[in-house]
């Protein structure tokens, strides 16, 4: 599985700092719960582009010897399975669907310059998943007045951050900012929101 591994600073302050596999090793296991420190076990790699990085990073992976099963440790201006970083996403986002700028603008606003499809591809899954974020995002932030939930979720990860907003949702709901891509879910679970509660 994955969790997230706050983290701040540039990506190169991150990659400098996994040669230390103590240094964020997690202390108990977060699929079986035993609490003992689990095993360094190498590293997967994957691409990335943020505002100044356009390549490959570094994620460590650890090992529970008592389940036998993996974690890594995805850094959390990281989405999962998306290449784009946290920051590019945000940025185009904001600038087309906040402030109403074109496309192109739009795609110029976050760098380095991507094809405007790209953030086309964003914008689907971030329309798609609007309501059920605006609902989760109420554990964090007071629900913004706006004229629809696009608008609002937008405002209310501008308020909270959209990594403390990204992080809340990993870790607390197993969500994803921008709805799991199809057939894709963590640990192999279909991501869902759970509907408010009721009373059995
Ligand atoms: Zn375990």
């Amino acid at each position: 599985m994955q969790i997230l591994h706050p983290f701040v600073g540039s990506v190169q302050q991150y990659t400098e700092q996994l040669a230390d596999p103590d240094r964020y090793r997690p202390g108990h296991c977060p699929q079986c719960q035993i609490k003992h420190p689990l095993t360094a076990h190498g590293f997967y790699v994957r691409t990335l582009i943020d505002t100044a990085f356009d390549g490959v990073i570094r994620v460590r992976r650890y090992l529970c010897e008592a389940c036998r099963r993996t974690v890594s440790l995805l850094p959390d201006f990281v989405l999962p399975y998306l290449r784009s970083s946290l920051t590019v996403i945000a940025l185009f986002l904001v600038a087309r669907l906040f402030r109403g700028q074109t496309l192109e603008d739009a795609a110029r606003t976050a760098p380095p310059t991507m094809p405007y499809q790209r953030g086309q591809f964003w914008i689907r899954r971030f329309r798609a998943q609007a309501e059920a974020l605006c609902a989760t995002l109420a554990a964090l932030i007071q629900p913004a007045p706006a004229p629809d939930f696009v608008h609002r979720a937008l405002a209310m990860l501008q308020s909270t951050g959209w990594i403390a907003a990204h992080r809340f949702l990993f870790a607390g709901v197993r969500g994803h900012l921008l709805g799991w891509p199809r057939g894709l879910a963590p640990d192999g679970r279909r991501a869902a929101f759970s509907p408010a509660t009721t009373p059995a």
